[in-house]
Formats: C-alpha cells, structure tokens, sequence
C-alpha cells in the first residue's frame, strides 16, 4: 500500500479516536474546556451508531410501574443468550435512565 503524502498537523488537548456513540459522547465530556479532535477509520456513515435501529431502552417510570432495573438486567442477559458480563449489565441498566435523560436534555454549546 503507498504511503500517503497527505499528512495533516493538529495539536489539541483530546484525541479521541473512533466517532460512533461512544466517542461522541467521551468527546462531549471532554470538550468541556478542552478542544478536542475525533478520528474515526471509516466514513461517519459506517459506524455501528449510524447503522443502528435506532433502539434504546432504559427503564424511566413512564409506562409499565411493575418495571424495574432488575428486570432490564434480566431482559439484557436474555436476550444476549448468556454472553454477557452480568457485572457489566447492572452498570448499564442502573445508568440508562440518568443517560437518556441526558440525551434528551443536551443541546448543542
Ligand atoms: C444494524 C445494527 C442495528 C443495531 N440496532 C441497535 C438498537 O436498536 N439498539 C441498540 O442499543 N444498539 C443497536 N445496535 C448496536 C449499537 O449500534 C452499537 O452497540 C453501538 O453503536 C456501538 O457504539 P460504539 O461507539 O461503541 O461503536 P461504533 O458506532 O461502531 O463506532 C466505532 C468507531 O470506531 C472507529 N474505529 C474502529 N477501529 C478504529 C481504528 N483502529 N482506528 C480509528 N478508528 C477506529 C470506527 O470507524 C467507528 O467510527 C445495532 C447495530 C447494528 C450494526
């Protein structure tokens, strides 16, 4: 494979690199008070994020009041036929709420 000569010089206080949901949102943390740069190695278009349904889940009080984090843990470990870490799952499903809230309330700086 040839070598580019297209070489680019930036200097920031944050790299972050891949630009799905996970390093958006690190970015976001990060911005505040920092310039901050997203490398990704594929187009924006291609990452898992962009070609997701579109599906979140968190348990937010809204609608079913028999609903409960524990029963998101059991739906998870379910659904993901045992693979996964149930350590991992308490975390995920115990943070949801508070995460999708803060996606509803962001707003661009
Ligand atoms: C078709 C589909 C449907 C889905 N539906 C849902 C759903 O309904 N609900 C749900 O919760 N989840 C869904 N998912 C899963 C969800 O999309 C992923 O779990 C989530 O988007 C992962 O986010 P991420 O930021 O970790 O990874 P990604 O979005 O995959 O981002 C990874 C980034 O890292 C970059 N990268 C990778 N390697 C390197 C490297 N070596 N150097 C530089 N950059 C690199 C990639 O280019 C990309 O930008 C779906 C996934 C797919 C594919």
């Amino acid at each position: 494979m040839p070598l580019t000569t297209d070489i680019q010089i930036h200097a920031v206080n944050v790299l972050v690199i891949g630009s799905g949901a996970a390093g958006l949102r690190a970015a976001i943390a990060a911005a505040a008070g920092c310039e901050v740069l997203i490398v990704g190695k594929r187009p924006r278009t291609d990452a898992h994020t962009v070609l997701a349904a579109g599906g979140i889940n968190a348990v937010l009080d809204t609608s079913d009041p028999a609903d409960s984090w524990q029963q998101h843990f059991a739906d998870t470990y379910k659904e993901g036929y045992g693979l996964g870490d149930p350590a991992m799952i308490e975390i995920m499903v115990r943070k949801a709420p508070d995460a999708i809230r803060e996606l509803a309330d962001w707003a661009p700086p």
